[in-house]
């Protein structure tokens, strides 16, 4: 540690830093940042850490046990493309300012837990994930202005509404519903945005392996970075966020991460590609059904079973389940397959290459907090490992297409974010384990999403409530 601070507050130097910007994720899933100016990173800052209050987050401390201290991970130093004058960037660890301990909704001790976890059970010692966040990029939209967007999109054809204007003259190339996937520009309205996005990326130390419009008409994108281990590509996540968001923000766009924004289109998954390691072998590697290994069909069935209670972690909005219907290459069923994208596991060909054997987990979506999502996932499979499951013959069939008798015997998604969190408050023993969450996160976690999030949507009228009842 020693070393990194020392190479840290060095690259702050070389880089001419002028501030140095504090990031770390809150309980739901947002970063927050303050900043200091340059001449106080010091090795004291590493050890001391810097105070403030917790109490103003949501879903953490209350007013009376609000003190709280950031402690700045040396290892996660990076040059922060964005604000005027520069600065580097640190991401933090939340911990209490009297005892020194680890706070407990911190998500990314949460993250950190579930790494030592794999390790003390000896089964791995590493777990690779390769989250593909998409996301739709709209003109910037003042939801003040247009409170009923999503008439234009119900009865949108041609997509009209992604533009966030009515355009006069229409200019035609646009995408119809669905059809976003993947001819060139000038179809392709993001190719320069995207391009930009992916340097950025890169720029800021995070490697791309591809960019490319999605399906949904007009404005959905995706961006593929490498996959890395669970802590740093829950960080690495955060950066991608932050750099699509601020990318699209300079050229007076909006990109969101919601992940169902156009009824009758595609929404935006974070498909998470998945795969354990010990001392350099990859253990999903073997002979059994599409190239894996006993551990990897055991981890499938683990995330299989404990899938309502993760959707309560990796699909938290109460938007995500308006993604989870069939038709829209999002998956409903809980089953899996190779190569078959309408179930919940698939296992992509990796065809003569044993260390590309991976799972892709294909519920999760983008508005999920990446350290609790990585972690949830994480312990399930693993509980399966540990109980020796098996996940029964794989699916291979189109899912959307089979007879209603057949469909009835595979389970399903849960149905909303309710149904979710009661699954998650029913089933959250195997989170538990080495106390890599605790009662308190899970609880927390509940009552938040409960409180904030579905009671207000359910007391809310809605648009379409408008469209179906107005008159
Ligand atoms: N957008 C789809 C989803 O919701 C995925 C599309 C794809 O990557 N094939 O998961
Ligand atoms: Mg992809
Ligand atoms: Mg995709
Ligand atoms: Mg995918």
């Amino acid at each position: 540690r020693k070393a990194a601070i020392k190479d840290a507050i060095k690259f702050a130097k070389e880089h001419n830093a002028r501030m140095v910007d504090l990031k770390f994720m809150d309980f739901l899933g947002t970063w927050q940042h303050t900043s200091i100016p340059a001449h106080r990173l010091d090795e004291g800052l590493f050890e001391e850490g810097l105070g403030f209050d917790g109490s103003s987050l949501r879903g953490w401390q209350p007013i009376q046990a609000s003190d709280m201290s950031l402690t700045p991970d040396p290892t996660t130093v990076r040059f922060d493309p964005f604000p005027t004058l520069p600065t580097v960037s640190f991401i933090c660890d939340i911990s209490d300012p009297i005892t020194k301990q680890p706070y407990s909704r911190d998500p990314r001790n949460v993250a950190r837990k579930a790494e030592a976890y794999l390790k003390s059970t000896g089964i791995a010692d590493t777990a690779y994930f390769g989250p593909e966040a998409e996301f739709f990029v709209f003109d910037d939209i003042r939801f003040d202005v247009k409170p009923h967007a999503s008439f234009y999109a119900v009865d949108s054809v041609e997509g009209a509404w992604n533009s966030g204007r009515d355009e006069r003259p229409n200019l035609g190339y646009k995408p119809q519903l669905k059809g976003g996937y993947f001819p060139v520009p000038p179809l392709d309205r993001h190719n320069d945005l995207r391009a930009e996005m992916a340097v950025t990326l890169e720029e800021c130390g995070i490697e791309v392996d591809v960019h490319h419009h999605e399906v949904a008409s007009g404005g959905q994108c995706e961006i593929g970075i490498r996959f890395d281990t669970l802590v740093t590509m829950a960080d690495k996540l955060q950066w991608f966020k932050y750099i699509v968001r601020n990318v699209a923000h300079r050229n007076n766009k909006a990109a969101t991460f919601m992940p169902k924004p156009m009824p009758g289109d595609n929404g935006s998954g974070m498909h998470v590609h998945c795969s354990l390691w010990k001392d350099g072998q990859n253990l999903f590697a073997g002979d059994k059904y599409a190239g894996m290994s006993q551990t990897a069909l055991s981890f499938i069935a683990g995330i299989v079973e404990h899938a309502p209670a993760i959707v309560a972690i990796s699909n938290p909005t109460t938007n995500s389940y308006k993604r989870l219907v069939p038709g829209f290459e999002a998956p409903v069923k809980l089953a899996y397959s190779s190569r078959n994208r309408s179930a919940a596991v698939r296992i992509p060909i990796a065809v003569g290459n044993a260390n590309a054997r991976r799972i892709e987990f294909r519920t999760p979506d983008p508005s999920c907090n990446g350290y609790l999502a990585f972690a949830a996932i994480l312990m399930a499979g693993l509980d399966g490992v540990e109980r020796g499951l098996d996940p029964g013959a794989p699916m291979d069939k189109d899912i959307y297409n089979l007879p209603p008798e057949e469909l009835a015997q595979i389970p399903s998604v849960p149905a909303s974010l309710e149904e979710a969190l009661q699954a998650l408050a029913d089933d959250h023993e195997f989170l538990l384990k080495g106390d890599v969450f605790t009662e308190d996160v899970i609880e927390g976690w509940i009552d938040y999403k409960f409180d904030n999030e579905i009671v207000p949507t359910r007391i809310h009228p809605t648009p379409l409530e408008y469209k179906l009842y107005f008159n």
